[in-house]
């Protein structure tokens, strides 16, 4: 081949015997010129060999470069015949040499290998593809490849490059790129076995991309440190010049300024010890840690909030019991065993000299005044007032907080509110207790417990603030609308005081006494100049309004005074009276009816009486027979308890169908369908038994029940009639909705003096021991 001349390599053709030295990981190439160490005997002596001989050796890597003492297996088979150009000895027995590569052979036979090793070879010829194109292609690529690791990898010169591009041999580039680039001996010997040029071309390719590839992503994975570093080596280098600058000002710097403030202002403070310690070692924290930190803030809002609770700060109770009355009284209208109640419960918390004991808790229907009465406890007292309301809450971390290591942890309701009240004996109104649900982020009712048990509350600990608050002289009153939804402990733990529905002569004496003036005061009017006329305000109260308690009421007061104080300014005028004729000028039409004795008898058609947490209320009971085969249909979302209760009216009346002027064989041709409207709310228990059954009765009979009467009674298979509850309530709602008569179970007749008076007297009880009683009052 021409180009060997060209560079002057000698070409060998022919099989030789020729001393071999193993290599110790190197490969040499052709072209490629070599220095080495020799220090191994054998090897040495091969080296003396060749040099008395032409300088010729074989030379051949070792798969492994530990072994000392090779043997043939140990050796590749293919390496390179080359010329030793010179030999150097070194101080030791060492010799360095300098080769040059001439000729790729294999290893044929081991002639010796004692005391060096002589090997037979046969010479390699590159094989070169016919198709010079295909080649040439390749070259470039592989140039092109090269160009692109020398500019990636800092290890080969831009000379390098130039010195290879130069080369024309395709065999040669492949060979002096491998033996510059490849880093691992294994790929090097495998090019070196590659006698076909295009092939060996293809496998540099190969190496080379994907020694691009890796060079590549260390080259981003270096950037990314690189900036990381930078970044975080600028944010430093300013800050200390920030802290040199203020130095030399002869300023603090802020976090440390800060830290000093809250330090005095932990000195200051009578904290608890426990407080003291967790606070100080958190300000000693901060004060070491740079003020871009976030965790900065986290200590900060924690120390901030240790410092704000009201430590040392208690309020003297003044048990005048005289002048609680006094206070009750001029802000409450009525309610007179209510404060009765009060006034005993405070008067045992003086004699025991003890707040805690016993807890009240105020029951009724909302709008009754319960909380406005804890808050009138707490004036006279001398306390300060706080409200936390528990309705819907359903985590135990709402009432006691969320450990520190959450984000944006803060102290539960408790420690808020006692915050709020600037006190650490405040008057603390839980208000609807009834209202807490518990799921599975934990139980609130068993963290309330713990707040108001007299035995654990002087240690609560709140997860954030995780330290012992002491809730022992809080005086905790709370509020429900029902017992019924309250947990068993809970209850335990408290006195409760029941307030009912007022009745509307209450209501009245609360508005003209109460709420006017209250009212009046808020919208800047003068009591002489806007006068509620009574009979205007009973038309309030009935037609305007249908509740229990008296927050409508209040609402429709100041509706009533929004619209006077504007009629005032536009016309000029200077005095208005609230009469029954000009009330719809104000309020508008008329929301409710109050009397349903002007509604008409219907057949099928019976009031009702029932209890809700809201207070007692009226409901109107339908019943419709239609053709059929005996099929009892209930709808109105009706209980268990309700649709059974229904059932048994209904065996009842199929036992007396004849008594009751009913086909006995009703049953087998009708179908009767009981709805109760206002169908979207669930309604259960048995007290509307009475009520089915005269539905039933009236509709299959073809009587009218008479409207004006109401009833409330449990029905049993036989047709006795049983007690009910809330009869007070019950009877209250009758009233209010205008009602003349009500039947109710011979045995309530004990709570009737329960019922206001003032409704006892308007409205008619009719004792019912059966059903018979029952129908004889209600069916027209
Ligand atoms: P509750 O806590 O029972 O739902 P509130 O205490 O909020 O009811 O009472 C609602 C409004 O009615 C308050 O403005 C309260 O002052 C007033 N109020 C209720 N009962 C009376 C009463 N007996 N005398 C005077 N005002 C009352």
């Amino acid at each position: 081949m021409g180009t060997e001349e060209t560079i002057g390599l000698e070409k060998i053709v022919d099989k030789r015997v020729l001393p071999l030295l193993p290599l110790r990981g190197l490969t040499i190439f052709p072209y490629m010129v070599l220095h080495f160490d020799v220090a191994r005997e054998k090897s040495v002596a091969a080296l003396e060999e060749a040099m008395e001989n032409d300088q010729i050796i074989f030379l051949v890597s070792q798969r492994d470069i530990a072994v000392d003492f090779p043997e043939q297996e140990d050796m590749y088979t293919v390496g390179t015949i080359s010329r030793i150009k010179q030999v150097l000895k070194l101080p030791g027995d060492n010799i360095r040499v300098l080769v040059e590569g001439l000729q790729r052979a294999s290893l044929d036979k081991m002639i010796q290998t004692d005391p060096y090793f002589m090997a037979e070879v046969i010479p390699k010829e590159n094989i070169i593809d016919t198709d010079d194109l295909k080649t040439k292609a390749l070259m470039r690529s592989v140039l092109d490849s090269f160009e692109e690791y020398v500019k990636l990898s800092n290890k080969i010169t831009q000379e390098t490059f130039v010195s290879v591009s130069a080369v024309e041999d395709a065999g040669q580039i492949s060979d002096i790129i491998a033996s510059n680039v490849l880093l691992k001996m294994e790929d090097k010997q495998s090019v070196l076995e590659c006698f076909d040029v295009s092939e060996r071309l293809e496998k540099v390719l190969t190496i080379l991309k994907n020694d691009i590839e890796i060079l590549e992503i260390e080259k981003t994975i270096n950037q990314r440190i690189r900036q990381q570093m930078d970044k975080s080596q600028r944010e430093y280098y300013l800050r200390e010049q920030i802290k040199a600058i203020q130095k030399e000002l002869g300023e603090k710097d802020s976090v440390a300024q800060e830290a000093d403030e809250l330090k005095a202002r932990l000195d200051e403070i009578p904290v608890s010890d426990e407080a003291r310690e967790k606070a100080g070692k958190e300000i000693e924290r901060m004060a070491k840690i740079s003020s871009g930190s976030p965790e900065l803030g986290v200590i900060r809002t924690y120390v901030e909030w240790i410092l704000d609770m009201p430590w040392g700060k208690y309020t003297e109770d003044d048990i005048d019991l005289g002048r609680v009355q006094k206070t009750l009284d001029s802000d409450h209208y009525g309610l007179d065993k209510v404060k009765e109640r009060v006034i005993e419960h405070l008067a045992v918390c003086k004699l025991t000299q003890n707040m805690k004991g016993n807890i009240l808790c105020f029951v009724g229907p909302p709008g009754v005044g319960k909380t406005s009465i804890a808050s009138s406890i707490a004036r006279a007292l001398g306390r300060n007032f706080v409200r936390m309301s528990l309705g819907g809450v359903r985590d135990e971390a709402e009432i006691r907080g969320h450990r520190r290591t959450y984000i944006g942890a803060i102290p539960g309701r408790v420690i808020s509110s006692l915050k709020h009240s600037d006190s650490m004996n405040p008057l603390f109104l839980l208000d609807e207790v009834d209202k807490m649900s518990n799921d599975f982020r934990g139980d609130p009712a068993a963290a309330l417990l713990e707040v108001l048990d007299p035995e654990q509350n002087s240690t609560f600990r709140d997860h954030y603030m995780d330290i012992d608050i002491d809730l022992s002289q809080v005086m905790f009153i709370t509020t429900a609308n029902t017992t019924d939804t309250l947990p068993r402990p809970l209850l335990d733990r408290m006195e409760v005081i029941e307030l009912s529905s007022y009745t509307e002569e209450e209501k009245l004496g609360i508005a003209l006494n109460h709420l006017v003036p209250k009212q009046l005061k808020l919208h800047g009017e003068k009591p002489s100049n806007l006068i509620f006329e009574e009979e205007a305000m009973r038309e309030i109260i009935n037609l305007y309004t249908m509740e229990s308690g008296v927050r409508t009421l209040e609402r429709r007061i100041a509706d009533v005074c929004r619209k006077v104080a504007r009629e005032m300014a536009e016309k000029n005028r200077r005095r208005i009276r609230i009469k029954p004729s000009n009330l719809s000028k104000y309020l508008g039409v008329p929301k409710f009816r109050k009397d349903v004795s002007v509604e008409r008898d219907e057949v099928g058609v019976v009031t009702g009486l029932a209890w809700t947490s809201a207070g007692g209320r009226t409901l109107l009971i339908e019943a419709t027979p239609m053709r059929g085969d005996g099929k009892l249909e209930l709808t109105g979302q009706l209980g268990d308890v309700m649709k059974e209760s229904a059932r048994a009216g209904l065996s009842f009346i199929r036992s007396k169908a004849e008594d009751l002027g009913i086909d006995p064989d009703f049953y087998k041709n009708t179908d009767l369908h009981i709805h109760i409207p206002e169908g979207a709310i669930p309604k259960d228990g048995p007290s509307a038994g009475i009520t089915m059954a005269t539905a039933i009765i009236s509709a299959l009979s073809n009587r009218p029940v008479k409207r004006s009467v109401a009833m409330t009674g449990e029905i049993t298979l036989r047709g006795r009639v049983l007690p009910i509850g809330g009869l007070k309530e019950k009877s209250i709602a009758a009233h209010r909705a205008g009602i003349k008569k009500i039947i109710i179970p011979a045995e309530n007749q004990r709570d009737l003096e329960d019922v206001p008076e003032n409704v006892r007297k308007n409205i008619k009880f009719i004792i019912a021991h059966d059903l018979d009683d029952v129908l004889e009052n209600a069916l027209v």
